[in-house]
Parts: structure tokens; C-alpha cells; sequence
């Protein structure tokens, strides 16, 4: 009989509920009228909400469940860059003055999450510990340690080569051949984060209308209807900020988004000693492959959390679990019957060029596409689509006029999904 890898008080809500229960923000009755309605109470459209709230407009931010359901509670809070294509990439893509900019987008983002936090005093764990990313075979860790000294000129992140007899400093396991740390990584708690942000939006006097999913959005001069089960409500203006959970009320951002799933396991507390010897500091962790694994210790150090693609199919927490600890056992062998209390999972959206993306397109304003790191360019992007909308200057992006690519045919259903995610597998396999 399969052992039961489960602990009694399993749940498949993520494990950063258990400390911060879900909001309750009570009713809101629909008004008839608003200037800016958000579709999505996640970082993107409660940091729009907030910029716009601030500056006088009246806002009404709906989401089809509750506040912050979405990715935003669900992460495994670690920020980086959050930019995917390297320079190199994005220079034969747009030139260099365009690379450079695109590249200084995800260092903004870094520095208004550092900021905002700060400045608006919220309790979430927030600190700067790095990210020890870890090379899962030889020739990747060549290629770590050369990127690693040869960093385009004024794009520099502080970054540092641990060889593999280096690497029990960082992480206790042979599985990996040394890896790069960056020191400018951070990590929060990203469900304390969420109720934060949502405080202060409360505090702006935004409305929010939680189980109430937007069905369609109408364009009627001089703006726009708003249609919900719960009625309509006309807006001037309209910021999508759905992302991995985009519907077909915004086809054309729909169209443009690949939603894939992302786990993450928990696994029950563990041993002081044990956690001290596996994880022997607070840094974020990664490697190499190319379906990544990103995992870290829980911030009371008490369990670690371990997060990747299982599958391409799968969306059940049950039937990733299993899947997720049997990976985490490759790294730590001692893990190999380790119980695990949460096991959760979300959708992140990837875009077919790697890139988020903000603008405005038939007057609908956007903000998305974070490919996986969302947690400060989502409030940073958040932002400056309410910059937008306002038309302030400041709203201008280095992402501005950069197009926003989807593939002919393709409506938001990426039945290619399975066959990417099995070869990418297939290929990290070969590297072992
Ligand atoms: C398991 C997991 C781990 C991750 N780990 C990291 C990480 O470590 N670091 C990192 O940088 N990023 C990470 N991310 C990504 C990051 O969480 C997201 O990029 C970010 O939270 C996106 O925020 P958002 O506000 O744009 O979208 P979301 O937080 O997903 O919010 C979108 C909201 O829109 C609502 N919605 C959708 N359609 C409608 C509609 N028609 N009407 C009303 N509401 C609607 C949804 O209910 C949802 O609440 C992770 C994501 C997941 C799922």
C-alpha cells in the first residue's frame, strides 16, 4: 500500500493562509458609475488601484473570488529581476538602448518593492537574503560562472561563483556543481504582502467587489460598461489586471497570455538541526534546469517550501505532491519520506516573447504577463499602467512600443503546452 505522504492537517490552500486568513472586505454595493474599474484584485490592480485612488480618481476593483486569490497570495515570495531573456536576447530583438531599458525595468521593480514596502510600513517578512541558484550539471555551471563575470556594462547585479567544494556553505547537498549566488535577491511572505497593500487601498477609500467575475467589458463613448452577475457599471476607464487568470471578457490580452500551473509543496516542520544542515542560510533557491525548481525555508525556518512545473496538464494538488517530493528527494535524499502539509497551485502567464507587458489597446488599459516573476514587477507595472492612465510622463515604460506578440490561431487554450514542458524535461534529463 502507498505510504500516506500526507500529515494530518494537510491542506491543499497554500501555506502562507495558514498565518494570514482570507480578507474579508465585506459588500459592496455596485455604484452606478466610477472612473477606473480593475478587473483583478491581485499586486497588479491593487497597486494601480492605489497610484489611482491617490491621485482622486474613484475606483472600483472587482475580482471573480475572493481578495487576492490569485497568484498574488499563492507565491513562493522570492524577487529577483524578474527579467527572462538576457541582454544578448533582447538586444538582437530591439538594439541595445531598448535591451539596456528592458533589462533596468526588472532592477525598478526590485527597488519600488524595496521602497514600498519601507515607505508604506508593511509587515511581511520582507528581507534581502540572495538566491543561491544551483547548476545541475558541469557545462551549466561554466556558463553560470562566465555570465557571472561578464555582465553587460551598467546592467552589473552583485553576483558571486560558488564552486561545488564551495557549495555545502550554501545548500546541504551533492545533488548540483556549484551555482552563482546574487546577493540583491529578496523574499517576503507573499500573503502578508497582499493584505498590506489591500489595507492601504482600503485606506484610499477603493472599492472592491470580491466574487463578483467581470463577463464582458462594453466600449460605450465615452468609455466603457462594466458587466457583472450583479449588474453593470459604467467606467472611463478600465485596467485588466487578470494575468494568469485572463478570460474571454478580455480576449485580446487572452490571446496574448499562456496561463501555465505552478506548484508548490510544503513539507511538515522539520528538525531545527536538519534545517540548519540542508538550508544553511535564509537565501532563495534555484537551479539551472530549465522546468526550474525554486524552493526555500518557510520564514520561521521551520519547513521548507518547494515549488516547479509537475506537469502540463496537471492542475490537482494531490497529484502533485507526490510528484514535487519525489523531486525535492532528489536533492535531499534524507527527504525521501517526508510528510508534507500544504500542496497548492496557481497560474502564473507566460507571453510568447518572455516579457510582461503594459499599455493600452482599444482604450483598454493592461498590466501582465509576468512569466513566473511577478511579485515586484506586478505592483511596479501595476503602477505605472495607473501612470497611464492618468497621463502622467512617469507612466512610460522601457516595454512601451515593444508590441505584444500572440501566434495565429491561438485563443488562450496552449494546447502546445504539453509537448513544450515534456521536451524542456526531456532535455534537462539528458543533462543530468
Ligand atoms: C505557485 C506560484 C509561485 C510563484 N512564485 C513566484 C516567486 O517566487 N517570485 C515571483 O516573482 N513570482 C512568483 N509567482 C508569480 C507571481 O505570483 C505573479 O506574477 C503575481 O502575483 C501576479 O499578480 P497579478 O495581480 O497580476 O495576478 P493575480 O495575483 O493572479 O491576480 C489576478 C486576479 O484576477 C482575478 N480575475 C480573473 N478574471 C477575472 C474577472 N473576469 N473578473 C474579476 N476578477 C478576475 C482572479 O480571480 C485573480 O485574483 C508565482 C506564482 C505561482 C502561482
Amino acid at each position: 500500500m502507498q505510504q500516506n505522504i500526507f500529515t494530518e492537517n494537510f491542506t491543499t490552500d497554500p501555506y502562507w493562509w495558514t498565518e494570514t486568513s482570507r480578507p474579508d472586505v465585506g459588500w459592496t454595493d455596485l455604484p452606478g458609475q466610477v472612473d477606473v474599474a480593475v478587473v483583478g484584485s491581485g499586486y497588479t490592480g491593487l497597486s494601480a488601484a492605489l497610484e489611482l485612488a491617490r491621485a482622486g480618481r474613484l475606483v472600483l476593483v472587482f475580482d471573480a473570488e475572493d481578495a487576492g486569490w490569485g497568484c498574488s497570495t499563492r507565491n513562493g515570495g522570492q524577487i529577483s529581476r524578474s527579467i527572462k531573456p538576457g541582454y544578448e536576447e533582447l538586444t538582437r530583438r530591439y538594439g541595445s538602448n531598448t535591451a539596456f531599458g528592458i533589462i533596468r525595468e526588472g532592477a525598478n521593480a526590485l527597488d519600488w518593492i524595496t521602497d514600498f514596502v519601507a515607505a508604506e510600513k508593511i509587515d511581511c517578512d520582507f528581507a534581502v537574503p540572495g538566491k543561491f541558484t544551483a547548476a545541475h550539471n558541469p557545462a551549466q555551471f561554466e556558463k553560470m560562472a562566465r555570465a557571472a563575470e561578464n555582465q553587460p556594462e551598467g546592467l552589473e547585479e552583485p553576483l558571486r561563483v560558488v564552486t561545488q567544494a564551495e557549495q555545502h556553505a550554501e545548500i546541504g547537498t551533492d545533488a548540483y556543481y556549484g551555482g552563482v549566488v546574487n546577493e540583491s535577491t529578496a523574499s517576503l511572505d507573499p500573503a502578508k504582502f497582499h493584505a498590506g497593500l489591500l489595507a492601504r487601498v482600503r485606506e484610499a477609500s477603493v472599492q472592491i467587489a470580491t466574487h463578483c467575475p467581470v463577463t464582458e467589458i462594453e466600449q460605450s463613448a465615452p468609455g466603457f460598461v462594466v458587466k457583472t452577475p450583479r449588474g453593470p457599471v459604467r467606467a472611463r476607464n478600465v485596467l485588466v489586471a487578470s494575468n494568469g487568470y485572463v478570460g474571454p471578457e478580455s480576449g485580446w490580452q487572452r490571446r496574448r497570455v499562456i496561463p501555465i500551473g505552478s506548484y508548490i509543496i510544503a513539507t511538515e516542520a522539520l528538525p531545527k538541526e536538519q534545517m540548519d544542515r540542508l538550508l544553511p542560510t535564509d537565501r532563495m533557491l534555484g537551479d539551472s534546469r530549465k522546468v526550474v525548481y525554486y524552493y526555500r525555508a518557510s520564514p520561521d525556518r521551520s519547513r521548507i517550501l518547494f515549488g516547479g512545473r509537475v506537469s502540463a496538464g496537471e492542475t490537482d494538488p494531490l497529484k502533485s505532491a507526490p510528484l514535487l517530493r519525489r523531486d525535492l528527494a532528489g536533492i535531499f535524499p534524507e527527504l525521501a519520506d517526508v510528510r508534507v502539509s500544504h500542496s497548492w497551485m496557481g497560474f502564473v502567464a507566460y507571453t510568447f516573447d518572455t516579457l510582461a507587458h503594459v499599455g493600452c489597446n482599444e482604450n483598454v488599459h493592461f498590466a501582465m504577463g509576468y512569466c513566473g516573476s511577478g511579485v515586484s514587477m506586478s505592483g511596479y507595472l501595476g503602477m505605472r499602467a495607473a501612470q497611464q492612465i492618468l497621463g502622467l510622463k512617469e507612466g512610460s515604460t522601457a516595454f512601451d512600443g515593444i508590441g505584444f506578440p500572440t501566434r495565429p490561431f491561438y485563443t488562450g487554450r496552449p494546447w502546445f503546452l504539453a509537448a513544450s514542458v515534456a521536451y524542456y524535461r526531456w532535455r534537462d534529463g539528458l543533462n543530468r
